[in-house]
């Protein structure tokens, strides 16, 4: 057994796909502490810094004291606590749907709602770029799926067309995680129309971010209500950790009845409930409104200074920026060559994209200064260079 296990890492490594994660000191901030190194945080997806801001800390501090650390067990079991009630509430108006239902992550959440929706018989029409989780969930359910070239709805159309029988559900990222472009939601809600088909929309790299108050890629889109599964998360941009399904009350109460990583999981802690509050509440706020601005500046300075540094860079305007480089190895040679400039941008690597396309992703913070950027362009852009990658 022990022989097999060291196999398999060896036939990982000779691949050049080993993954090792790294120690981090400190919080998700601009710079970090990395081995005793001062390093710009250039790959978290803390988009507003409000992973260490100090509402959502005194919120959790707050809760921890009033309610305790754990919930206890699954909300079916031991009850839903009031923090439960009050985040799905604050979600439910954030994301003006009917009413909310809380997962534990976003993994779990489309894990959980995908087959508590369609099953055998049924047909998912799925982007080929869309995250691993949906994936995953798509797999746990059993419908069949067709997978549609990204962001083709041309494609999607002609494949409804012939394969749309029985239920049907559509899926896709609203902001792709690896790439950083949006949905075409617009055409997507058409088609869902014309094929009378479900829509889910996984808003993770979008809430909190996109839009008025930041609530969302499909309500920037002006579609916020025909989507029929608002999914969002609360680890990235919303600082704290956790996910949400934002749907009419009758699909809240089917997916308590069906989703079995909601059914069979502890829920979300009092302390994790109260920094997601917190943070719902403060996006909604002038303050959010700031951040948001500030961070939108910085991803378009960033994505500026690359592209006059000669990188080819998606003309998008979401903070997440890939460097597409190809080969697994150049990329994490380019990785681990900016790491040792003191710049911290991780590289991405299959299963993560599709091969061939091994990439850089950088994503940009609120908290990002301007000297950090400028810094970081000027070493990107000579690293990049010395490895022929520009
Ligand atoms: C990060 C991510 C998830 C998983 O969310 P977690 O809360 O981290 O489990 C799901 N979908 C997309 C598009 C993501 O980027």
């Amino acid at each position: 057994m022990n022989r097999t296990i060291r196999s398999e890492l060896e036939q990982i490594n000779t691949q050049g796909l080993l993954r090792k994660t790294r120690l981090i000191c400190g919080s998700q901030g601009a710079r970090v502490s990395c081995d005793g190194r001062d390093m710009l945080l250039l790959c978290s997806n803390n988009y507003l810094g409000l992973a260490d801001h100090p509402a959502l800390a005194a919120a959790s501090v707050a809760a921890i004291e009033k309610y305790g650390t754990s919930s206890g067990a699954s909300r079916l079991v031991s009850g839903t606590m009031e923090l439960h009630e009050q985040l799905e509430r604050a979600v439910s108006s954030f994301k003006r749907s009917e009413s909310a239902l809380l997962f534990n992550s976003g993994h779990a959440a489309n894990t959980g709602i995908i087959p508590a929706l369609v099953g055998r018989g049924d047909v998912i029409f799925s982007d080929r770029l869309n995250h691993a989780s949906i994936v995953d969930g798509i797999l746990l359910s059993g419908a069949r799926l067709v997978r549609y070239p990204h962001n083709d709805y041309r494609r999607l159309a002609v494949l409804m067309e012939k394969h749309a029988k029985g239920r049907s559900l559509i899926v896709s990222d609203g902001v792709f995680s690896m790439d950083g472009d949006l949905a075409p939601l617009a055409e997507l809600v058409e088609l869902k129309r014309v094929y009378n088909a479900l829509l889910m929309i996984d808003d993770a790299h979008g809430s909190g971010v996109l839009g008025e108050q930041g609530r969302g890629s499909a309500e920037m889109c002006g579609v916020g209500h025909d989507v029929d599964i608002k999914m969002g998360t609360f680890g990235k941009a919303l600082g704290s950790f956790g996910a949400y399904a934002a749907v009419s009350a009758e699909m809240r109460e089917l997916l308590i009845n069906r989703a079995r990583s909601f059914i069979f999981s502890t829920s979300i802690p009092p302390a994790v409930l109260a920094a997601s509050l917190a943070a719902v509440e403060l996006v909604q706020t002038p303050a959010g409104d700031q951040l948001r601005k500030q961070l939108d500046h910085n991803s378009r300075y960033f994505r500026n200074g690359l592209k006059n540094a000669g990188f080819a860079i998606p003309n998008d305007s979401t903070p997440i920026v890939p460097i597409v480089v190809g080969a697994a190895d150049t990329t994490m040679q380019f990785s681990e060559a900016l790491m040792t400039e003191g710049i911290f941008a991780q590289g991405i690597r299959p299963p993560t994209v599709p091969a061939g396309t091994s990439r850089l992703r950088f994503t940009l913070m609120a908290t990002h200064t301007q000297a950090d950027l400028t810094e970081a362009v000027a070493c990107i852009g000579r690293v990049g260079q010395r490895l022929g990658v520009v």
